[in-house]
This record gives C-alpha cells, structure tokens and sequence, in this order.
C-alpha cells in the first residue's frame, strides 16, 4: 500500500492495460489466421500474445525506447570501435522476437533438405510479428530484414550455404564476433544514400571486382549510405556501382580472417520515433563484399527483400492501430464522466467503433496479403501479391497515423504524456509509410503493375468482382476503380485515388464475406457513402456500435 495522499484521493484513474494476452484478446486477428491459413499455430501464438502483452514486455518496450542505443566510434585509445550499445531491455526484446522465429520461421523447412514449408507460415508469422510489434516496434527492423534477407541470399546459391544456416536457429546472440563464431546472426540492409533513396539508381558507392568479378564474387566497396539501420547486424545487403551497373552485395561485419570489416559509423539518427531501433550513417572505407546475383541487376536483386519487408510495413502497423485502439477502449471502459462510462457516450462510442472499423480493414487486408506469400505458387495468389502488396502496405501505414492521434485523444490529457503508450506509438507509427517505399512510390509500384503485368492485375479485380457482386456499394466501388483503369493516361495523377479505391474495396469484399454484420454493415456504410469526412465518428447512427465495440474490446473473447 502506498501514502495515502493529504490532499485528495485517487479517483477514476483507469488501471494501464497489461498484462492483457494480445492474441486471445483480438477477436479480428484470430479469425484472420483461421480464415488465411494459419489454425495449426493457434496455441503457440496464444501463448506468445502472453508474452507479448505482459507488463514485462511493455516495461522493456519503454525501457529500450528511453535508452536509446549509443554508437563508439572509438575506444578510449582512440581506435576506431564503431559498435553501438543497446539497453539490456533491447536485446531482451530481440531474444524474444527471436526465439519465437520471427527471423526465419517462413524459411524453416531450409533446413531440411527437401523439407516443404509448414502451411501458412507466413500468416503465423505476421500473427506474431503483429503482436511483437505491440510489444515494441523498434526491435522489428532487423527482425524483418534478416527474415526478407534470405530470398535475396537464395539467389546466390554458395553465399546461401554459407549463410542461411547462420539464419534459421531460433536464436538471438548479439555478440560481436565473427558470423562462424555465433549462435545465430542477424542482417540488415544498405540501399539510401544522402542523394537518393527512392531513385537508387542514382547510388555513388562504387564496387570494384577485387579478381574476375562477377556473381558470387569479392568486390572492394568505397562510399557511403545515409540510412542503414541495425548497424550491429552480422551481415548487410548494400547496394553499389560496379563497372556493370548497380548490383546487389552481401557486405558481412567481419572477414572470413576474423578481422573487423572497413565500415566506420557516422553518427546514429535523432529520430521522431523508433527510438530503440540504431539506424547509422555509415562510410565503406573499402569495405569487402560478395556480389549477388550479375552486375547491373542490383535493383532486381534486392526487390524481393523489399517485397517482404512491406508485408511487414503493413502487418506492424495493424498492430500499433490494434494496441492503439485496445488502450483508447480500455480506457473508456473504465473513465467515468459525467456519471456515465465514457464508452457509454453516444459521440465517443461513434469514435470508438469507427477506429475499430479502420482496425478491423488493416488486419483484413494484411493477414490476406500474407496469404498470397504462402501460395506464391498459385497464379491468383501471385497476383494478389503483386498488386496488392504495394496497396495493402500504402494503405494500412497511411491511414495508421491519424487513426493513432484519434485513439491518443480518447484518453484526453492522459494520452497525450509519456506513462501511456499512445504517445510513444504516435511517433512509432509514421515510419512504415516513409521507409521500405513511400506513399508515392507505392502509388508508382501499382501503376507499374498495370503497365508491365496487366494480367495479375485483371486477376485481382476478377476476383473483386465476384466478392463484391451481391452488395451494390461495392459494385459501384468496383466500377469506379475499373473506370480509373480505363484512362490509363491519367493514372499518373490519380496513382493515389486508385490504390485508396483498390484497397477500400478489398478490405470491404473481405469483412463483407467474413466479419460481422456489425462490423461489414457500417464499413461498407461509412467508406463507401459517398459523404465525404476527414475525421473520425461520422455516419455511424444506424450502426450497431456497441456489437463493434464488445467484440473489439482487448477485455472480450
Ligand atoms: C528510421 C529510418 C530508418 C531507415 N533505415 C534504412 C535502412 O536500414 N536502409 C536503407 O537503405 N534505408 C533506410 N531508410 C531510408 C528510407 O528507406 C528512405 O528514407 C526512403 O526510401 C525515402 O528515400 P529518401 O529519404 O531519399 O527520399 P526521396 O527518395 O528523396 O523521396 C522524397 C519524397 O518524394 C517521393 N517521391 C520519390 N519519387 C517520386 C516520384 N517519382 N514521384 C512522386 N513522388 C516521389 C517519396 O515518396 C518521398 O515522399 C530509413 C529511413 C528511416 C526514416
């Protein structure tokens, strides 16, 4: 028992949501993983929302994020060191993350020769991903890039036998040794310089061949990045100008002599947010690495890497949107003001079950689109995460900022200070829409698409087509995003109305076939009415709020 206070009482203070389990708790999530593929990890994403919720975890998310990393670049010496530091609390994240596979659970059956992937493991692991993300969003970089690191490592069979292995054990050793010398190794990527990060092409960091050159072969890398995150990764993927054109390398910490390899940090970002997470500017003072893949195919190299690391973009920020929302219900659930639960209030429910609707669409459209990863084989899949990717990742990031300063607001002041999480994750959130592409590029990406692969694109509004036609909102949504297609000459201007419209409609085809009538009924009402509104709680007068709020509450199920 603490003093009680002279002055006053403590009254009506909501208690802080922990120790809440962040799978059994989230009644959307759990039927997408059904629904996609993934009911034989039921038990073990059960018991790691456990983990992931628990007031442990949430305490290190906070821990690691006021304790941001420091970078040495030299020892008390002076000699160059450049190694960063973390606060135990990270690396107590990055353990956890890891031993539940987070790295490489989708490419476990590697490990076995001819092993055949586990059925949706990639709809498991952006169920875990999404919970970790809650935990603490920071330590997910390199967790997402060592895992889209492998495609691209596939491709190089010699450098994969080398590597992939180092990958796959369910470890975390943050160490800084030689890869061979480790329990498990960790990679990060290196494509932004100070001149361009979207246009890549623009890269000086030159590679010269240190013999013959050529895939597979060792190159000498002199210049620079202006991003590259998780500086203390085993191994990064950079991009640099060989004689043949841009190309793809593996650049590892350390040599196969032992000795430290010539990258000299500059100085780690002050960031807005994702403060854990050490993102470095970094000098490659020739710098030794192996090439992936033939010169000049470097963008083509690293593309599946970034195909993965924008599913992740959009799973993590579904999962910021859901613990932003079960805090905002939480609260509610528990305030009172004048003399009614303030959930009880007919304006903030209307707020309330509007952002679950936003909630309920990105968890749709991200658990969907990890479903295209797992059956990449089947063509409608394939197509489905062509196109849909560039939507789903342009979308749910877009819309997670505003959703996340509305969430903030229904706890009033309370939200707005660092003992909430709100805080904290409403500066999380605007990174998934700026890194791994940004709005606009992700607008260029579909446009691509319907340039250079019109059928994958036809494939998905088929399929749109056929969900949508029993609800004549939806066919109308349909036939306006055909009608953006047809003028193919304005699609430059309009690249963002058609990946919004695209990504509405699939997210309403979706709930329409699997959520509640509570819950399809008034998204399909509000985003497709035609009444325009830029803020939360409209139009929500005839829907069954308190049905959408129960089920989304984290104290239901
Ligand atoms: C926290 C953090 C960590 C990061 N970590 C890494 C990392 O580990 N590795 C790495 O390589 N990079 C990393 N980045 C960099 C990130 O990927 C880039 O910032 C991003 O790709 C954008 O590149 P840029 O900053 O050069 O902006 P620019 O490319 O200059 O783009 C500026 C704006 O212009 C828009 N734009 C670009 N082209 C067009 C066009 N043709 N038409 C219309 N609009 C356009 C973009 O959408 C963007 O909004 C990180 C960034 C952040 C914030």
């Amino acid at each position: 028992m603490g003093q009680p206070f002279t002055t006053h009482e403590v009254l009506n203070q909501p208690p802080p949501l922990e120790d809440v389990n962040l799978f059994a708790s989230d009644s959307a999530l759990k039927e997408a993983v059904l629904r996609e593929g993934a009911g034989g990890a039921i038990d073990e994403l059960s018991a790691f929302g456990g983990i992931t919720g628990s007031a442990e975890a949430f305490e290190r998310g906070r821990l690691a994020n006021e304790h941001p990393p420091r970078l040495l670049t030299h020892d008390r010496q002076g000699r160059r060191r450049d190694t960063v530091t973390f606060h135990p609390a990270y690396h107590a994240l990055m353990r956890t993350s890891c031993e539940q596979g987070l790295h490489s659970s989708v490419w476990s059956h590697l490990a076995t020769d001819g092993g055949s992937r586990r059925p949706g493991a990639h709809v498991a692991r952006a169920s875990a991903f999404y919970m970790a993300a809650q935990m603490e969003a920071g330590h997910c970089c390199p967790i997402t890039m060592t895992n889209a690191a492998v495609p691209v490592l596939l491709l190089q069979p010699e450098l994969a036998e080398a590597w992939v292995p180092r990958i796959l054990p369910f470890r975390y050793d943050p160490s800084f040794a030689p890869a061979a010398d480790k329990a498990a190794v960790t990679f990060g990527m290196g494509m932004t310089e100070k001149q361009g990060g979207t246009d890549v092409r623009a890269a000086t960091t030159r590679a010269e061949p240190a013999g013959a050159g050529g895939a597979g072969a060792e190159y000498i890398i002199t210049g620079h990045k202006w991003f590259m995150s998780a500086p203390m990764s085993d191994a990064f993927l950079v991009l640099a100008q060989a004689p043949g054109g841009l190309t793809c390398f593996l650049m590892p910490r350390f040599l196969p002599d032992g000795s430290v390899n010539a990258l000299r940090f500059q100085r780690l970002k002050d960031k807005l947010g994702n403060r854990s997470n050490a993102s470095s500017e970094v000098e490659f003072h020739g710098a030794h690495a192996w090439a992936i893949g033939e010169e000049g195919r470097g963008v083509a190299t690293i593309i599946e890497m970034v195909t993965h690391t924008r599913l992740d973009c959009a799973v993590a920020s579904a999962g910021l949107m859901r613990l932003s929302l079960a805090n905002a219900i939480h609260f509610a659930e528990h305030r009172t003001v004048f003399q009614r639960k303030l959930i009880d209030q007919p304006l903030m429910g209307q707020v309330l079950a509007d952002l679950a609707l936003d909630v309920e669409a990105a968890t749709a459209l991200s658990f969907r689109l990890a479903r295209s990863f797992d059956r990449a084989k089947d063509a409608r899949a394939a197509a489905w995460r062509r196109l849909m990717t560039p939507v789903t990742k342009y979308w749910a990031c877009k819309i997670a900022p505003p959703m996340v300063a509305e969430a903030m607001e229904c706890l009033g002041g309370s939200g707005y200070v660092e003992d909430a999480p709100l805080a904290r994750l409403y500066r999380e959130v605007p990174v998934n829409s700026i890194w791994e592409g940004s709005g606009n590029v992700m607008a260029l990406d579909v446009l691509r698409v319907l340039q250079r692969e019109p059928e994958a694109a036809a494939m998905v509004m088929e399929e749109l087509a056929l969900a949508a036609a029993d609800e004549p909102r939806l066919r109308f949504a349909h036939e306006r995003v055909e009608g953006l297609l047809q003028e193919p000459a304005l699609l430059d201007l309009r690249g963002r109305a058609l990946v919004e419209s695209l990504a509405l409609l699939a997210a309403g085809a979706i709930l329409k076939a699997h959520a509640p009538a509570a819950v399809a009924d008034a998204f399909i009402a509000t985003r497709f009415a035609g009444t325009p509104r830029q803020t939360y709680g409209q139009g929500l007068e005839r829907a069954d709020t308190r049905a959408i709020l129960e089920r989304a509450s984290p104290h239901h199920g």
